[in-house]
């Protein structure tokens, strides 16, 4: 079949071919095939999925508030993303950029240089996972300062390779027994306003830079890498004022600024990306997770002055920028624009966020609403305390699951219950999944 025949083209509703097994019986099979190390959070096998639900192989239909961790914002086989990618499956499926290169790459280029906040010029490189990404903007900015040190965040998490695994706080389950991990990385306390006492933004930031000055020196700082709003962490929103100060610092230091918005970037937050809504231009800004429409894709974009720094032939992997990854994202990104998806997660930040803050209130175990646009999180406490509940956070959760609500949790205590819906969610899709979330708090 040639796609491009195919004028309107949808996403399929079904396979080809139906499922093969239920998830009992792919569930018995996993066991003795896929290493236990990789987990996954519901043993429910997906058959096919679309705007906000999924299917699993049983026939059973699930409300999706977890998008992948972030990925579907433009929902599942979107059917731009859907047409893109086969129409580029038909012309060719891999050349290596770094051997033979081609126009979609350049022009997801050239969209990211547009998109991400900073009015300067800028340059982009591809790569396939978001830890690749953190991986090249820490290379590309101790390249560029010659410095070694980089500073990272309580809460933080980068990801699960050498480096980014030394760049993420948590240690269980990311860093336990993986060690030993890749130096001059040093950590500092993020603003957390429900745990640091509400300390505000300028407060915070000058605990921060007082310890790197201290400890570290800032001309030994090649990079000051932060999520803007922490992503695994427990979807943390520092204090008004904490990033531009830290920005500031960074500027005068001649610290690269990163900003991690792998999981914040492209229309999550309700902008396009999270450091616009305090005005933050970052040198360095990583993208992944949302931007191919749940294709492998990520980038490092930023100043053409440090991007450009590096030799020929210094950036680079096999995969990085694949054409049809390129074909999605640039298909993703037109759905974005012409959905306007910024606005839909206003839209879902605004009936999440009434409907979660109705339950924190009659429910005391609930400490925080937090988050911004589609990414919105409740803290789990044991009532009248600041002491986590893993435990109750864990239940919810379960019950969630157990009447067909996909959620997460997240938080550097497991006690954080995050809700990332596809932003083409519908308004049914979104009141029905709230409906069995009130009922999980009881
Ligand atoms: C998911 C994530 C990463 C790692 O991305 P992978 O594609 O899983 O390697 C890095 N930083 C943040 C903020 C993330 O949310």
């Amino acid at each position: 079949m040639n796609a491009r025949s195919e004028p309107g083209l949808r996403a399929p509703q079904q396979r080809a071919e139906g499922p093969t097994a239920s998830s009992a019986e792919l569930h018995r099979r996993r066991g003795t095939a896929v290493a236990r190390g990789v987990g996954s959070v519901v043993a429910s096998y997906v058959d096919h999925a679309s705007g906000g639900t999924l299917t699993d192989v049983d026939g059973r239909q699930w409300i999706d508030f977890a998008a992948g961790i972030a990925v579907t914002s433009v929902g599942n086989s979107a059917p731009r993303v859907v047409e893109a990618v086969r129409a580029q499956v038909e012309r060719f499926t891999h050349t290596c950029f770094m051997v033979a290169p081609y126009e979609s790459y350049v022009a997801v280029c050239e969209q990211l240089n547009a998109l991400t906040p900073g009015g300067f010029e800028k340059r982009s490189a591809l790569f396939n996972s978001g830890a690749e990404a953190v991986e090249n903007a820490v290379k590309i900015a101790r390249h560029a300062t010659g410095r070694p040190a980089v500073v990272v965040f309580d809460h933080a998490y980068h990801g699960r390779t050498n480096l980014t695994m030394a760049l993420t706080a948590k240690n269980m389950p990311y860093k336990h027994r993986f060690g030993p991990f890749a130096g001059e990385i040093y950590r500092v306390p993020m603003s957390y306003p429900l745990r640091d006492g509400g300390l505000d933004g300028a407060t915070a930031a000058d605990r921060a830079i007082e310890l790197v000055e201290k400890q570290v020196g800032a001309e030994n700082v090649a990079a000051l890498l932060i999520e803007p709003i922490q992503g695994e962490g427990g979807f943390v929103v520092p204090a008004q004022g904490f990033l531009p100060a830290l920005r500031r610092w960074a500027t005068a230091a001649g610290v690269v600024f990163i900003a991690d918005e792998i999981q914040t970037g492209f229309c999550r937050t309700g902008d396009w990306f999270a450091c616009q809504h305090e005005g933050i231009e970052p040198d360095l800004i990583t993208l992944a997770k949302g931007i191919a429409g749940g294709l492998p894709l990520a980038a490092v974009t930023g100043r053409a002055e440090l991007m450009d720094a590096v030799h020929v032939g210094g950036l680079g992997g096999t995969y990085g920028g694949n054409p049809i990854a390129c074909a999605a994202a640039l298909a993703t990104i037109e759905t974005m624009h012409e959905l306007d998806l910024v606005a839909a997660a206003r839209r879902i930040e605004a009936v999440l966020g009434a409907r979660l803050r109705a339950i924190a209130e009659r429910d005391p175990r609930i400490a925080e609403v937090r988050g911004r646009g589609a990414m919105l999180a409740v803290e789990i406490v044991a009532p009248g305390t600041l002491s986590p509940d893993p435990r109750a956070t864990a239940a919810v959760s379960a019950a969630c699951h157990a009447a067909g609500l996909l959620t997460l949790t997240c938080g550097t205590y497991g006690n954080v219950l995050r809700f990332l819906p596809p932003l083409v969610i519908s308004d049914d899709e979104l009141t029905r999944g709230l409906d069995i979330l009130d009922t999980a708090f009881g």
